[in-house]
């Protein structure tokens, strides 16, 4: 397996697999891997011939009140956990090669990222765009894997490949959870003991939600408001959305006639959560 820190090696390396008619198969991610971030390497070690995993804790992503520095890493355990999938690279640049001296280019993927985290991250999903436009022009993957678990970002970037005509296909796969259902994330490790049963309140208030939504009730405010109310009886809980939302727009709806995604992003402690579950797909939370 190589570490490539240089975006010129990384750009000749993918060029030159490319010209032997290889497959690459990308996925990137900020560090601290856990299951999540392997299911989609394995998925990506199935469908490329070469496999090359981003780690970069990208700073255009993060406000100025956001933790950037406290993000946690450790890439020597990640560099075992991608050897263990049988990653070929991993590009692990540092900030000057990403973003030299003067950078001044910016991607805006426009109507999917202002709600929801658009609204209360403001420039998050600009950063997210212009980080995975630069990382996909480096690794010029064929196909590249993203977890649902950041449901609107997976549309953000679906709408900007398409959008700006990059050839490549873009792959959602299911969040991975806990064994309680938390959904698995490098934040969770901010949670004190005493947080993580509130933490719970995420995935089992979208068990709720599924719940009413099979017994028929297609009213968002009727279910919102049931989460809303179940997340609030947690100790530790601050809520910064309970959303429902269609799946292509990322517009909030009143009645759950198209495929519908209830979303939320709640604080527990210090760490802020995300979650979320399109209604009529499987759940598997106990
Ligand atoms: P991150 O390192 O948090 O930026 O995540 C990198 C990629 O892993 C993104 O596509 C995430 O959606 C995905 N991911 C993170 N957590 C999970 C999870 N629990 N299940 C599935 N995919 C995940």
């Amino acid at each position: 397996m190589r570490i490539i820190e240089s975006v010129k090696e990384m750009q000749e390396y993918s060029e030159a697999l490319r010209n032997t008619e290889h497959r690459i198969a990308f996925v990137p991610t900020m560090g601290y891997l856990h299951e999540g971030h392997l299911s989609l390497m394995r998925e990506g070690r199935s469908r490329g011939d070469c496999l090359t995993i981003s780690i970069y804790v990208n700073p255009t992503q993060f406000g100025p009140s956001e933790d950037l520095s406290s993000y946690p890493r450790d890439f020597e355990k990640d560099r075992k956990l991608c050897e263990s999938v049988g990653a070929d690279v991993i590009l692990f640049p540092p900030d000057r090669e990403m973003y030299p001296e003067n950078y001044q280019t910016y991607v805006d993927v426009e109507g999917v990222t202002r709600n929801l985290c658009g609204l209360s991250r403001p420039g998050h999903f600009r950063g997210v765009a212009t980080v995975c436009a630069k990382l996909f022009n480096i690794v010029k993957p064929h196909v590249s894997f993203f977890g649902k678990k950041d449901y609107q970002q997976l549309v953000t970037i679906k709408r900007m490949v398409k959008d700006l005509n990059m050839d490549m296909e873009v792959v959602g796969l299911p969040t991975v959870r806990e064994k309680d259902g938390l959904a698995m994330s490098s934040r969770n490790t901010y949670l004190k003991p005493e947080e993580r049963e509130s933490a719970l309140s995420l995935s089992r208030s979208l068990k709720k939600a599924k719940q009413m939504y099979d017994g028929g009730e297609r009213n968002a405010a009727r279910i919102i408001e049931e989460v809303t109310g179940y997340i609030k009886s947690f100790p530790h809980t601050r809520i910064d959305y309970v959303q429902i939302c269609d799946t292509d727009t990322m517009k909030d709806m009143d009645a759950l006639k198209s495929e519908a995604v209830i979303a939320l992003a709640v604080r527990v402690g210090k760490a802020r959560l995300i979650d979320n579950y399109v209604f009529g797909e499987p759940l598997s939370i106990p």
